[in-house]
């Protein structure tokens, strides 16, 4: 579908045009009618999939149009990471309104704060925030949002995880009753639905086939035992000298040191990222690696859920992550959109079960591949006490992802151009 077809005004169509999307994503045409009409909407979506655009757009549509003053609307997050992605599109495709829009994500200096406080109380027209940072403002007094109209909750299965739940609900008490709201999330479990209940009025339901890695992305699975796994990244990082930006997952912070400063002495380009580093050193390393300066980052899962950045070739995950979710998550770093990545994931002998769990996610079964034969002998596939065979398998088909196809993306780094200073009013 065309974005001129949705009813979006001309500034926005041409801040859309600038950044080279040439049709909505499913999520996108499917939601923003709903959120023209002024609907509360509940959208199952993952990252990849366009979702921030999705409830963008409309809301900057709307906020345009109303003459009402200060803060209107209100985006909560669950990282730092996410809300400066979130600001980024926001600024772009805001470009060409009054509008403006400032992050709430803690970390930063005193003058940041500062700046904060100004946002919430003069009232930026958006404000993307970080629960626990924004409740530290509330705590404060000066936060006025009796101006809200719209509020977003995005990556809300996220947020609870962190143990964000008891927190939205204190900053939703400040909200007005009458708004809009809207509930992204990348799965809905029970948890979620019994928020969105606490939140959302009769809303209007999105459901884009979840928890499917996008379909450009190839997956391998590699069996091995812990100590063959560092020379393993590096037996992958040779057959790859091609691939400009890869990430690799771990499950520890001391995991992440330590393969950063194996592969460092190997000679690689690398970098660390962890919730042990400062935010301007996270905030560094990943500006690095979107202009290419690193061409590795190993992270452990702050990097996974919603970052945004483009053309990954390959992502390997060191460990399976504990959360099946999260798989997709971090598999969805490369095929981003339209482009196409790769995907290996190490499992060891303690972490079949896991690794068995994402494959009933994903319902697919993945071939599992053992190691090269100079890195020793390989762990053999044992889920439930049930063995199979070594080496390379291939067990039933499974269904195909039935989820947002390739669309174009954009060539310019996103939210770059348009661009627009993000100081709030005043
Ligand atoms: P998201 O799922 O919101 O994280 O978006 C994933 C990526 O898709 C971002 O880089 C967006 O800029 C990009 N994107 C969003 N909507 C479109 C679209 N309609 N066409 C092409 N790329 C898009």
């Amino acid at each position: 579908m065309k974005f001129s077809e949705l009813g979006l005004n001309e500034t926005l169509i041409e801040a859309i045009g600038y950044m080279n999307y040439e049709e909505a994503t499913p999520i996108q045409s499917q939601a923003i009618p709903h959120i023209l009409e002024g609907h509360d909407l509940i959208g199952c979506a993952q990252t990849g999939t366009g979702k921030t655009a999705a409830f963008t757009l409309p809301v900057l549509h709307r906020m345009a149009q109303s003459p009402v003053k200060g803060v209107k609307t209100l985006v909560l997050c669950p990282t730092r990471e996410l809300a400066t992605q979130i600001d980024q599109l926001v600024q772009g495709l805001s470009y060409f309104t009054n509008l403006s829009c400032y992050p709430v994500y803690g970390g930063g200096t005193g003058p940041e704060w500062e700046k904060e406080r100004r946002a919430l109380s003069d009232g930026a027209d958006m404000i993307i925030a970080t629960p626990g940072r924004l409740i530290a403002h509330l705590n404060n007094g000066y936060v006025n949002f009796k101006n809200v109209q719209h509020l977003i909750l995005d990556e809300a299965d996220r947020m609870l995880d962190i143990g964000f739940h008891d927190d939205i609900l204190r900053i939703i008490k400040e909200l007005p009753q009458k708004r809009q709201s809207l509930l992204f999330s990348a799965t809905m479990a029970p948890k979620i639905r019994s928020l969105a209940k606490k939140i959302l009025e009769e809303p209007k339901e999105i459901n884009l086939a979840m928890s499917k890695p996008a379909e450009g992305v190839t997956q391998k699975v590699y069996l091995t035992f812990e100590e063959q796994k560092t020379p393993l990244v590096r037996h992958i990082l040779k057959q790859h000298e091609d691939f400009k930006s890869i990430i690799v997952f771990c499950s520890t912070k001391k995991k992440v040191d330590q393969l950063a400063r194996n592969l460092k002495n190997k000679g690689h380009i690398v970098a660390g990222i962890s919730s042990d580093y400062e935010q301007a050193e996270r905030e560094q390393v990943l500006l690095n690696f979107k202009s290419r300066k690193t061409r590795i980052v190993v992270a452990t899962d702050v990097l996974s859920r919603g970052i945004d950045i483009k053309d990954i070739d390959l992502v390997i995950n060191y460990d399976v992550p504990g959360d099946a979710e999260d798989y997709v998550h971090r598999v969805g770093r490369t095929a981003r959109a339209a482009s196409k990545g790769l995907a290996i994931t190490f499992v060891s002998d303690k972490e079949m079960g896991k690794f068995a769990r994402i494959e009933e996610l994903i319902e697919r079964q993945l071939d599992k591949l053992a190691p090269p034969e100079e890195l020793g002998k390989a762990p053999e596939w044992r889920t439930h006490g049930k063995s199979k065979p070594k080496g390379k398998h291939n067990y039933r088909k499974g269904k195909k992802p039935n989820r947002f196809k390739g669309k174009k993306q954009s060539n310019r780094p996103r939210g770059s151009a348009p661009n627009q200073p993000s100081s709030p009013k005043g």
